[in-house]
């Protein structure tokens, strides 16, 4: 297995979280990276049963979890409430299509400070704020029928 540098992020990481670096949680971590697009527990569990044999979903998604927390992998909100995790972990947004459920993502300019005060100023506990922007996919739009 190549090793990489999330791998060594990864290390650092866990052992300052006093979390124990087991091959489990590298090579999700690897997978999730390796899969490089936005991918469902059920796809990375899939893509990591044959180098872990006998991994759990419930161990995926709570590998997946500290991962999150960690800032190693993003979660993503989707139109079917399914949790969806990103390998980008730098600032950016989600295009998510109500007609086949495509992630994409996209780039743009958000006041997040302006965001996080107002969800504070709601009483609300921010941990992040996220864009969503929903609507059809390219494909989805021009399957539709003409109502633009
Ligand atoms: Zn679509
Ligand atoms: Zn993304």
């Amino acid at each position: 297995m190549a090793t990489t540098r999330i791998d060594d992020g990864l290390h650092t990481a866990l052992r300052a979280r006093g979390q124990r670096v087991t091959p489990q949680r590298l090579v999700i971590a690897a997978a999730v990276r390796e899969l490089d697009h936005h991918a469902t527990a059920e796809q990375i569990h899939t893509a990591v049963a044959a180098r872990l044999p006998g991994v759990s979903l419930p161990t995926v998604y709570a590998t997946l979890e500290l991962l999150e927390e960690m800032g190693l992998v993003r979660r993503v909100a989707t139109e079917s409430g399914t949790a969806v995790y990103d390998p980008r972990t730098d600032e950016h947004h989600h295009l998510v299509c109500r007609g086949c459920g495509a992630i994409a993502d996209v780039d743009g300019a958000v006041d997040h400070g302006a965001l996080l005060r107002a969800a504070r100023g709601a009483g609300f506990a921010p941990d992040a704020a996220q864009v969503v922007i929903r609507g059809l996919c390219a494909s989805c739009a021009a399957a539709a029928p003409s109502a633009a």
